[in-house]
């Protein structure tokens, strides 16, 4: 099967564009769909960045999480991680939190996962014993030296998460696959991975706060505009100049809400 080539825009796009009025950059519109093929890879990267600032401390392959002729292999696959997770609860040890995408074998032998996790370190044994309790196969643990962007774009090569540095880790399949492979999700994540300072956060908010933290000290401010006014806002600077304090008021009002909005815990 041919891996679904990717469009050059995105085909739901409104026609207009973005502009970071900071450097004049225009950007096409676009839908922010995973369903679309252009799309997809640019969430997959959102994704790569928000896991990445979660600060995950091993990676887990888990090997078996549905044999190759699951019809239903996520399913399955979140079934078995409920239950390796309940098996290692159940011998006093705490799973941590963890983020994981379904990959197909190479081979055709079934799915096995790429979990990054973040808390405890969980003994070899302790976690072979909760897997194959499971059916989930034997699991390898390996802690990550080198914090970065690379361990997890790891398990999200499979959406196209990549270009963005390491060539090795370029994506080898079809994205559309991987996603339908994963019910439609890019990972699946316990509750609190996706925390900052331990404050649990919204995945949206979390990748919102690594594109941030990504920018660092650079400013950035974006707006959305016609295709046909972007050339004329690019070129005059005062125009520039007066949208760039547009914007920096509304995101701090935006900054003040998300403040402001009730903590989510239990
Ligand atoms: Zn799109």
């Amino acid at each position: 099967m041919e891996p679904t080539k990717r469009p050059e825009a995105c085909p739901n796009g409104s026609g207009r564009v973005v502009i970071e009025l900071y450097s004049g950059m225009v950007y096409p519109d676009r839908c922010r769909s995973s369903q679309c093929d252009y799309c997809l890879p640019l969430n997959a990267r959102r994704r790569c960045l928000a896991i990445t600032l979660a600060g995950p401390q091993r990676m887990i392959r888990l090997s078996l999480l549905a044999g190759e002729l699951d019809e239903s292999p996520c399913k399955t696959a979140l079934t078995r991680v409920g239950l390796i997770r309940r098996n290692l609860k159940r011998i006093g040890r705490e799973p941590g939190e963890w983020s994981f995408t379904i990959e197909k074998n190479p081979k055709g032998t079934g799915y096995h996962a790429h979990c990054l996790q973040r808390g405890p370190s969980i003994p070899q044994a302790e976690l072979q014993e909760s897997c194959v309790r499971a059916g989930a196969g034997f699991p390898h643990i390996n802690s990550i030296k080198r914090a970065g962007m690379w361990t997890s774009r790891y398990g999200l090569k499979g959406f196209g998460a990549d270009g963005y540095g390491l060539k090795t880790f370029r994506s080898n399949g079809d994205p559309r696959e991987a996603l339908r492979i994963n019910g439609g999700r890019l990972e699946h994540h316990s509750r609190k991975f996706f925390s900052l300072d331990g404050e649990p956060l919204r995945v949206r908010d979390m990748e919102r706060a690594a594109i941030a933290e990504m920018n660092g000290a650079k400013r950035v401010a974006y707006i959305g505009c016609s295709r046909d006014r972007a050339a004329e806002i690019v070129a005059d600077q005062r125009l520039r100049h007066a949208l760039i304090g547009d914007v920096n008021r509304r995101t701090i009002t935006g900054q003040r809400c998300m403040v402001a909005e009730p903590k989510q815990n239990t």
